[in-house]
């Protein structure tokens, strides 16, 4: 018999093409063919990884029509995109992919299609030729329970300002939220192009034949059952994907090239008593002015705490100067600190046992990396759907303190969090106290839970057999 085929066509961007990728080996362990659509500068970054494995995964490439949609050549991810206010071209150039895969469909006839939620236009290209789809979020339950309600009974349409906390309804827990902390799409109902996307996104959730989400069931029950029950959503959770990367390489090559040697990092790492250095970092698009990173060099500085601080390559300022941290701190922080400038083997740091904490923007692949570590975090979200991954992190799970962050911004933005916010939420965290060891405890036993998730036997093994079962049916 043919082996079931797969198809996944992720976003061009670093949080949604590593758990695809890991997704992709994950069906390949269960003996489905994958094959993963992505665009030639993209291609590399798959490729490398599978060489190295013995999975049956193939690639295929789509050409990128970045200059047709007003970017520049050779733009083809998402942090490459030099402003937020290019995103809309970014997205105009995806949509422009919908001919292409349809003739690759067409050809291929792969059993199933998992496209990012970012391609509302993958559900009818695939309805064409039967082939059901899958919308991959790359985000958890409660959020897009929380966001799905706030679409549908719009309570920041009523709050007199910005500030205004107000309750997401009918969720299982009281959930409070402003509307600085949304998504400026989600603020109001005025029509832009990502509001229009948006909502088609929606729509396609009930349109395509399901969801596949990265999450596992006993991080957030209430939610997994509201989503399907309450909400009516067909879905299957199979993660957390990232533990299918149990290699120290496997680990240590994810995304892009790592700015720092794995054997230079293990060894500071194994320099280290366990539980006693905090990783800091904010994912592959978080950016921030000169003086919040000022401010954050002050924090730890004050935290008394050894670190791990991945500082983003800095865009050039408009003056032409790389955004530079504090003179001599470096210097003085060369025992306690370490700062990888540039792409950090996350997963390599976090699973380290020296790590005892994580400042993280709450992208969901790193709080699910943080779970899978089993360390406390200290939230500080920034965009995207990262404040609804804050609440179930802090106020749900109960494993992390918020360092203070009101404001929604996408890129360096201007709410700037000051230095003693920062070292005090690090304390929280770090230091030994009755408050720390019960989010350590809580933080161990998700821990447990998530590798007994993906186990044979465990509720994302399962599902994941269930939906490989009916594909095959
Ligand atoms: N990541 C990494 N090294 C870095 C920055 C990020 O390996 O220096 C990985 C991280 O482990 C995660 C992904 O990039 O898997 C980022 O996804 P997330 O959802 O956390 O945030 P996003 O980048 O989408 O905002």
């Amino acid at each position: 018999m043919a082996k079931l085929h797969f198809f996944f066509f992720p976003m061009m961007a670093q949080g949604h093409m590593i758990p695809t990728l890991d997704m992709a080996k994950l069906f390949a362990s269960h003996g489905v063919k994958a094959t993963i659509i992505t665009t030639p500068l993209n291609a590399p970054y798959f490729t490398r990884s599978i060489q190295r494995t013995h999975h049956s995964i193939s690639v295929l490439t789509l050409k990128f029509p970045a200059v047709e949609a007003g970017l520049v050549e050779g733009c083809e991810t998402v942090d490459q995109i030099p402003s937020p206010d290019m995103l809309p071209k970014f997205l105009k150039a995806t949509a422009m992919l919908q001919d292409p895969l349809e003739r690759l469909l067409q050809d291929s006839r792969p059993d199933c299609l998992v496209a990012d939620m970012f391609f509302p236009w993958a559900t009818p290209v695939a309805a064409k030729f039967n082939i059901p789809r899958l919308v991959f979020h790359g985000t958890g339950f409660f959020t897009l329970c929380a966001s799905e309600n706030l679409r549908l009974y719009m309570p920041q349409a009523s709050v007199s300002s910005d500030d205004e906390p107000f309750m997401v309804p009918n969720l299982p827990h009281k959930i409070m939220l402003t509307r600085s902390q949304l998504p400026e799409n989600e603020r109001c109902d005025t029509e832009t192009v990502l509001l229009t996307m948006l909502k088609q996104v929606k729509e396609t959730e009930l349109t395509s034949y399901g969801v596949i989400v990265n999450s596992f069931y006993e991080l957030e029950p209430d939610y997994a059952d509201y989503y399907r029950n309450v909400l009516g959503r067909r879905a299957w959770h199979i993660g957390p994907v990232s533990l299918c990367n149990r290699e120290v390489e496997d680990k240590a090559q994810r995304g892009k090239e790592s700015a720092i040697d794995e054997v230079e990092c293990l060894k500071w790492l194994n320099s280290k008593k366990p539980n006693s250095v905090i990783y800091v970092c904010f994912g592959s698009l978080g950016d921030f002015t000169a003086s919040q990173l000022f401010e954050i060099a002050m924090g730890l500085e004050a935290s008394g705490q050894q670190f791990i601080w991945v500082v983003r390559k800095g865009k050039i300022e408009e003056d032409g100067h790389e955004k530079r941290l504090p003179e001599e701190f470096e210097e003085r922080m060369k025992d306690k600190g370490l700062i990888i400038r540039g792409w950090a083997p996350q997963v390599l740091i976090l699973d380290h046992e020296s790590i005892g904490g994580f400042v993280t923007h709450c992208g969901w692949n790193s709080i699910l990396e943080g779970v899978c570590a089993g360390v406390p975090m200290v939230t500080w979200p920034q965009f995207a759907e990262q404040f609804y991954n804050e609440k179930l992190v802090t106020e749900i799970l109960r494993i992390g303190v918020g360092v203070g962050a009101r404001q929604w911004q996408l890129g360096a933005g201007s709410d700037c969090i000051k230095g003693e916010a920062i070292a005090k939420a690090v304390k929280r965290v770090m230091e030994a106290g009755e408050e720390a060891e019960g989010m350590r405890t809580r933080a161990r036993a998700v821990k447990d839970m998530a590798k007994k998730a993906v186990e044979e036997g465990g509720s994302s093994y399962s599902d994941l057999n269930a939906l490989i079962q009916e594909m095959s049916s």
